[in-house]
């Protein structure tokens, strides 16, 4: 079977296992069944896949199609197997039943992530069987956990099974390579570079405690409640990174609009939806998340804490900590609670040059363009090990499909043909890297 008609069997199978991740260890069960699912499929055409569990049932699949020259250094592709859950009740297809309708295969992973995770299992498969080796060795890594923050999947291979990763400094993933339409027979292709970093803190007050009814100017809840104001109502400054910049400079060249160094937000507010991926990376961002204080009515507590989600741009988290203090104010602690540094590479060399052509090869009107994804992936692990990440899982997509709106979102789909394209193109890729 040809590789782009055995991606639909293979992402609709992987549909069909529910791998919801909670979060919670005792509920994230399909991740091992994805796994025996996707080690057989490696194991059957002759690779030799390993299964690691971090914790029972927390199950990633390892394995190295080796390469015509293994002297040269390896690329890893990775895809997580879990996805985030799905309320069968707001879908208009059961989220777990893999169908097939419209010309999308419709169900939870079907866009994050399990098109790529097919779309590479189908290509080895095709490879093998033809014996055609890639000019170098490649690491796949089909892992868990991604989606309630990778301790259970990627971390832990970084962690601790680190021998796997030899030799790897470049790698594909996810959030990325897909067609954003720009009128005409364009298409911009975003390839993601950059992310912002994660930064959860919490913010403390402490207080005179004491009764409700008197007279109290420490209220730690009072404090804690102006601190949190302020962050929330507050902007932090536009700072362009390069790759914010070499996006923003391409788009408009494409679309015909001026852009302003000064004021780029007035550019992004003309590029249409995939402004709400690219508005994010102009700044920093603090946004409060939680608030816990006091534990009875007539009570003032001695602390009150809250919980801020800050994303920071690359090379910013030193200035934006001191912004951050400069808000809060001297009274209130910081803690950090989690932290993920952003991630920068630039959008040039031989593995950029062979994603550009093979979308160019197999979409005449392609426009390969690098972003800063706002959010985070198991890219942050894998960049621990020194490994330069890409965000490139190739699909070509409709021009009224809301792409953006589909991760993590009601009835999640992947056009057939889409996932057919992106095969193609990982092929033509493979091939020149
Ligand atoms: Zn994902």
């Amino acid at each position: 079977m040809d590789a782009t008609d055995e991606v639909i069997d293979i992402c609709r199978d992987l549909l069909r296992i529910d791998t919801t991740n909670t979060g919670d260890l005792d509920t994230s069960a399909g991740e091992r069944v994805a796994a025996e699912y996707v080690a057989e499929k490696l194991a059957e055409v002759g690779l030799q896949p390993e299964i690691v569990e971090s914790e029972p049932g927390r199950a990633s699949v390892l394995a190295r199609f080796e390469g015509a020259d293994p002297s040269r250094d390896a690329l890893l592709i990775h895809g997580h197997l879990d996805v985030v859950p799905a309320d069968a009740s707001e879908w208009s297809v059961h989220p777990f039943a893999g169908e097939l309708k419209d010309g999308y295969l419709w169900g939870r992973g079907a866009v994050d992530m399990k098109d790529f995770d097919a779309m590479v299992l189908a290509l080895v498969r095709q490879m093998q069987r033809e014996g055609r080796k890639p000019p170098r060795d490649v690491v796949l890594a089909f892992v868990a956990d991604e989606e309630a923050g990778s301790t259970y999947g990627a971390q832990h291979l970084v962690e601790h099974h680190r021998g796997h990763f030899d030799g790897v400094t470049e790698a594909i993933g996810e959030v990325g390579g897909f067609s954003v339409s720009v009128g005409g027979d364009q298409r911009l292709y975003l390839i993601e570079t950059a992310q912002k970093g994660i930064d959860w803190l919490r913010l403390h007050a402490k207080g005179r405690p004491g009764h409700g009814s008197m007279i109290n100017d420490d209220n730690a809840v009072t404090a804690l409640a102006e601190a949190v104001a302020r962050v929330g109502r507050h902007r932090f400054p536009v700072v362009l990174t390069p790759t914010v910049r070499e996006f923003l400079e391409q788009v408009s060249q494409v679309l015909g609009i001026e852009l302003d160094a000064d004021d780029p937000e007035a550019a992004v507010g003309k590029i249409g939806p995939i402004a709400m991926i690219i508005g994010a990376t102009l700044r920093n961002t603090a946004n409060p998340t939680r608030l816990a204080a006091g534990y009875k009515d007539n009570v003032i507590p001695g602390r009150a804490s809250a919980t801020i989600d800050c994303r920071t741009l690359p090379g910013q988290s030193e200035l934006f900590e001191e912004e951050l203090r400069r808000i809060v104010g001297p009274d209130i602690e910081l803690e950090y609670i989690h932290r993920q540094p952003a991630l920068e590479t630039t959008f040039d060399g031989d593995l950029v040059a062979a994603m550009s052509a093979a979308l160019r090869a197999e979409d005449p009107g392609a426009i390969p363009v690098p972003y800063m994804l706002s959010g985070g992936t198991d890219a942050k692990q894998f960049a621990r090990l020194g490994i330069r990440c890409f965000g490139f899982s190739p699909v070509r997509l409709p021009a009224d499909l809301n792409f953006g709106a589909l991760f993590h979102g009601i009835d999640e789909r992947v056009p057939v043909e889409g996932l057919q394209f992106g095969v193609r193109v990982l092929d033509r890729f493979l091939q020149q890297s």
